[in-house]
């Protein structure tokens, strides 16, 4: 991955990142694409929506020591737009790597991008785009994994009255039987 220059998103980015966290987590979280921080500093979740991800985790009784966090794409977006089709196609190899490695009970795509990828990539029907909130930390099993679609803690940062309906879906996480004796 960080050597990768499969797709145009290498030309702007400092660090391609690799997903990190306990290779033997139950749960991983799938994000969109690094910030500016995390491309500055080469490490997953460390600017704004790492804060409001802790305090997230946090609230849901999840330590983050216990998962595995990656990204649909792994290099920055260039001014946070949305990933393309093709960057994703070309990205995607490695999420299908590191799923098979650290083999995860449960899967939360964060956001648009991530849920659609996962969902297509399961099988599980996509509604439109203006339905998506229905999803919102609604569980769905498919293909021996539990898939959790969530909002991507980012959103807090542009609109703080999303705050509790983000803690109450995160929370549901924290809950979920797959999640008990974790690692
Ligand atoms: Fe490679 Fe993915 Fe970065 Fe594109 S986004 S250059 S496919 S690591």
């Amino acid at each position: 991955v960080r050597g990768c220059r499969k797709c145009r998103l290498c030309e702007g980015r400092l660090h391609a990142l690799c997903g990190e966290g306990n290779r033997r987590a139950r749960l991983m979280l799938v994000a969109q694409a690094p910030g500016a921080t995390e491309d500055r500093e080469g490490r997953m979740f460390l600017g704004p929506s790492g804060r409001v991800l802790d305090e997230l985790l946090k609230e849901a009784g999840i330590e983050r020591s216990t998962l595995y966090m990656t990204n649909l794409v792994k290099c920055m977006l260039p001014k946070n737009r949305a990933p393309k089709r093709d960057e994703i196609a070309a990205c995607a190899p490695y999420l299908e790597r590191e799923i098979a490695l650290v083999d995860p009970e449960v899967i939360a795509p964060l956001g648009y991008y991530a849920i659609r990828h996962i969902f297509e990539t399961y099988g599980i029907p996509l509604p439109p785009r203006r339905e998506m909130r229905m999803l919102f930390g609604k569980a769905v099993s498919a293909g021996g994994r539990t898939i959790i679609p969530l909002q991507h803690p980012a959103v807090v940062l542009y609109n703080a009255s999303y705050r509790a309906s983000l803690v109450e879906n995160y929370k549901k996480l924290g809950a979920l039987p797959e999640m008990g004796n974790r690692k």
